[in-house]
């Protein structure tokens, strides 16, 4: 289905990105990885199925490397097709003890470089009449959770741009879309469970079982496949007049 598109992932060498960087490469695309930790096995696993793949290391705070990662992007591919912004990070602390530094990083890294690549991305798509901006928020876009300003403002802010990105292009063939995951069990959530069971002296599966407890009604987590599908969906043909979405797949999180 996007034999000769080509998608770029940011935040794609784990998790929730690689899981759909693999959905959209079984569909066919070529794929520009990015991201931090080990960058050869997430290559293999892409190449494997028989698609192009790059990787370019741009640190998604800094602009200038955002740049950098698009222009070579469109040097290797052509142009890219499908952006899906997911990079992030996590950090957890009452608004009065957050760390100003957390606070810029988590504004630049999950909220910033998506801005950056979709302005970057947008004139191609717009020239060729097709293209999809998938930004991975959170059910955190749509409620908040204490001890996440950082986050939760930043998820709510994407789940903004995506409006705005959608309907500067409604008449266009370029659709952007928000993906608002629950937990899904990721290094991201791992640390937060480590961080419960060693300060409630719990197993992995205790801590496991009351974090899903909290939050998430059908006490199971959402999977890189599922969120992968469900990108997939946004590319087809069938996603063509699906504009300012914020769709979640959390459980039941958020009908409470
Ligand atoms: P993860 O920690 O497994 O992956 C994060 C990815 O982002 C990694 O590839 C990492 O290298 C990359 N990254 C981090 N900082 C970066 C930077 N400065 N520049 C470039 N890349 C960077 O996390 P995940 O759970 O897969 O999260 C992916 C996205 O999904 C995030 O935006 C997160 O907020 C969102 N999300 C996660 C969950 C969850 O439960 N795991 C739920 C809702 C939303």
């Amino acid at each position: 289905m996007l034999k000769g598109k080509t998608a770029l992932v940011t935040g794609s060498t784990s998790g929730i990105g690689l899981g759909i960087a693999k959905a959209l490469a079984e569909q066919g695309a070529n794929v520009v990885l990015n991201g931090f930790g080990d960058t050869v096995a997430p290559q293999a696993e892409i190449a494997a199925l028989g698609v192009q793949v790059a990787y370019h290391g741009a640190d998604m705070s800094k602009p200038s490397e955002i740049e950098d990662m698009m222009k070579f992007a469109a040097a290797r591919f052509g142009r890219v097709d499908i952006l899906v912004n997911n990079a992030g990070i996590q950090h957890v602390a009452k608004v009065e003890d957050f760390p100003v530094e957390k606070w810029d990083a988590i504004i630049a890294i999950n909220l910033s470089s998506a801005f950056h690549a979709t302005r970057l991305a947008l004139p191609a798509m717009k020239a060729a009449n097709w293209g999809r901006v998938i930004n991975i928020a959170s059910v955190h876009g749509l409620v908040a959770s204490a001890e996440k300003s950082a986050y939760v403002a930043a998820k709510h802010g994407i789940v903004g741009l995506t409006k705005v990105t959608a309907l500067e292009n409604a008449t266009t063939g370029v659709t952007c879309n928000a993906i608002c995951p629950g937990w899904v069990l990721t290094p991201l959530v791992q640390k937060q469970v480590d961080a419960k069971a060693a300060a409630l002296k719990l197993t992995n599966e205790e801590a496991t079982r009351l974090l899903l407890g909290e939050k998430e009604p059908s006490m199971q987590f959402t999977t890189p496949q599922e969120l992968g599908a469900l990108a997939v969906f946004l590319c087809s043909a069938a996603g063509n007049n699906v504009r300012g979405a914020a769709w979640n797949m959390d459980g039941g999180w958020a009908a409470q």
